[in-house]
């Protein structure tokens, strides 16, 4: 969940001030560098490095310096930095008039630092006037639903059938109960019925949103399914119409529309940069936008960070020690799994041609730091969007939503290894729906998707945002329970079991129940994620042995 502003705020504030601590000291380094350099005592090649680390220095705090509010000292840096270059490049030894030079640079530095600036960086926001992106909004879990249904079974009924799928019902059998309710909380929803004792739903509810700065989500609920009732739903603003019985798979989905359950996942960013306090810098201003982020300060790390956090943008410093960030980027599109990442270079670095190459290696924007806030959420977001919304096409099953048989096996053995290395619980489920081809055979194919589909939902909807659950195979689901022991695992699934059997489908006039069986593994069998599906494929095998619409526990002894 995403700071609230002020508590990023402070953070910002307290990087600044760590900065403005560490200032005398990163100052004193290149000093200490300058002095080598400029002592006269060193050979070519001590000459060669020195200046080379005077560059890398001088370079950092170009860059540093600005995002954090120390202009004058990032403006001295910048020269230093370009005169270092210039003598890197002609690589002649270094005249005594050009070592003049290089000390004159160096005490412009040293004063500049002893200076205090504020301006941009941390405080862009407060002193810009800016607003302040908005944090998403962490009360997205309402799930109350007002019913207003004057037959009493049928509400009751209703109401128990969206319980299935975590949605709280207060059903109201008349317009003066509701009328009281509506004043004193806001649902997600509101399913109406069309005829009621004391009045007409659609006049009613055309009268309650005249009143209101936002309308109310409202589904209409009728015996009649003529046009002439339909049309009096669409005028007083129904987002929809449903004929009773009701089809729960569809008013579900109307629900989860309407109140926009599925929250979308955030965009997950990997920052590279040497500096831990510019690193931290961009991911708090990211994570202020709600996005997740991951750093990286040693650039020889990154592969394991790619794999693990599976990042969808990579915001990545130019110049590091070890490799540089063009190199970098080349080794990550050369991995068939990476090719089509964004990559937004980040840097100090002001020459066009040098950026210009940085895009031919593969980057995809370049970023001249310093930057400000709402410069670098805008370049990420436009980026990170469009791949976010690629990728999904790859990754995700096409009916239910859920991640597909490549990208589940891929998810699954990161999670065993995560789980392996940290040695924390994990619990993996397979999940097979009982006698699904007489489902298909009764009731078509078309009715058969319906099912699979309200399964998927009520997974997503029973289990965290952090599990992975994903569709296996036509009919079978697998799933991780990140940080799950046996005895949660059992528990959560066996609800979901009993919730599943509950459901009524429904085919015309017909009515019926599905159930599935659950073979559950439970780290650690022996880690890898071949032997958790194994371990929960026995034991699937054994709940539709034993009597299907079970949870058989395996694995783990
Ligand atoms: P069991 O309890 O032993 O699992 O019996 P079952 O009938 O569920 O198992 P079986 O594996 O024999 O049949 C699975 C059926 O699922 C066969 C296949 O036609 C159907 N199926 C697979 N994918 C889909 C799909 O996407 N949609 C629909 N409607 N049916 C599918
Ligand atoms: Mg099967
Ligand atoms: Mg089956």
């Amino acid at each position: 969940m995403a700071n609230p502003p002020s508590d990023v705020m402070a953070k910002l504030q307290a990087l600044r001030d760590s900065f403005a601590a560490q200032l005398p000291g990163k100052i004193h380094e290149v000093m200490a560098v300058g002095d080598t350099l400029c002592g006269g005592k060193s050979n070519e090649a001590e000459e060669g490095e020195a200046l080379k680390l005077l560059h890398y220095l001088a370079h950092k705090l170009t860059g540093s310096g600005a995002t954090f509010g120390f202009n004058a000292v990032s403006d001295a840096a910048r020269a230093l930095e370009i005169f270092a270059k210039e003598l890197l490049d002609c690589a002649v030894p270094s005249s005594a008039a050009q070592r003049a030079q290089i000390s004159a640079y160096l005490e412009n530095l040293q004063r500049a630092a002893g200076q205090r600036e504020k301006k941009s960086g941390a405080n862009y926001w407060q002193e810009s006037g800016a607003p302040a992106p908005r944090a998403p909004d962490s009360n997205s879990e309402n799930r109350l639903i007002y019913l207003v249904e004057d037959d009493p079974l049928l509400a009751q009924d209703l109401a128990l059938q969206l319980g299935n799928f975590n949605y709280t019902t207060h059903v109201f059998h008349s317009l003066a109960e509701f009328r009281q309710a509506v004043r004193q909380a806001i649902p997600a929803a509101l399913i109406m019925d069309m005829g009621l004792p004391d009045g007409n739903g659609a006049d009613a509810i055309m009268e309650i949103q005249e009143g209101r700065a936002t309308p109310l989500p409202v589904i209409f609920l009728s015996g009649r399914g003529d046009l002439g009732a339909r049309l009096a739903g669409v005028r007083a603003g129904g987002a929809a119409y449903f004929t009773k019985p009701v089809d729960i798979g569809a008013m579900v989905d109307a629900l989860d529309t309407l109140t926009a359950q599925k929250a979308p996942e955030p965009y997950r960013i990997l920052i590279v940069d040497d500096t831990p306090s510019l690193a931290r810098y961009f991911a708090l201003t990211l994570q202020e936008v709600g996005m997740v982020t991951e750093v990286v300060t040693d650039p020889m790390n990154i592969m394991q960070a790619l794999v693990e956090f599976a990042p969808e943008l990579i915001l990545m410093d130019m110049y590091m020690p070890g490799c540089n960030g063009l190199e970098l980027a080349m080794v990550i599109r050369q991995q068939e799994a990476y090719v089509g990442i964004p990559i937004v270079f980040l840097s100090a670095e002001t020459d066009l041609n040098k950026q210009l190459e940085a895009m031919r290696q593969g980057g995809d924007d370049f970023l001249v730091k310093p930057i400000q806030p709402d410069h670098l959420i805008s370049a990420v977001t436009s980026r990170v969007r469009r791949y976010h919304i690629l990728r999904s096409f790859m990754t995700r099953d096409s009916l239910t939503g859920l991640y597909n048989h490549t990208t589940t096996k891929d998810l699954l053995d990161n999670a065993a290894g995560l789980a392996q290395r940290h040695n924390a619980p994990l619990a993996v489920a397979m999940i097979d729906i009982d006698h699904f081809k007489s489902v298909n055979d009764t009731y078509g194919h078309a009715t058969g998707d319906r099912v699979i589909k309200s399964l998927s939902r009520l997974l997503q909807q029973r289990l965290r945002k952090t599990d992975i659950i994903g569709r296996y195979g036509g009919e079978e689901f697998a799933v991780a329970l990140i940080d799950a022991d046996a005895a949660r695992a059992e528990s959560i699934m066996n609800e979901i079991r009993v919730s599943f059997e509950q459901i009524r489908h429904r085919v015309d006039d017909r009515e019926f129940n599905v159930t599935f069986s659950c073979g559950v593994a439970v780290f650690p069998p022996n880690g890898s994620a071949a032997e958790f599906n194994e371990a929960a494929d026995k034991a699937l095998y054994e709940a539709k042995r034993s009597g299907r619409n079970r949870v058989v526990m395996g694995g783990g002894e």
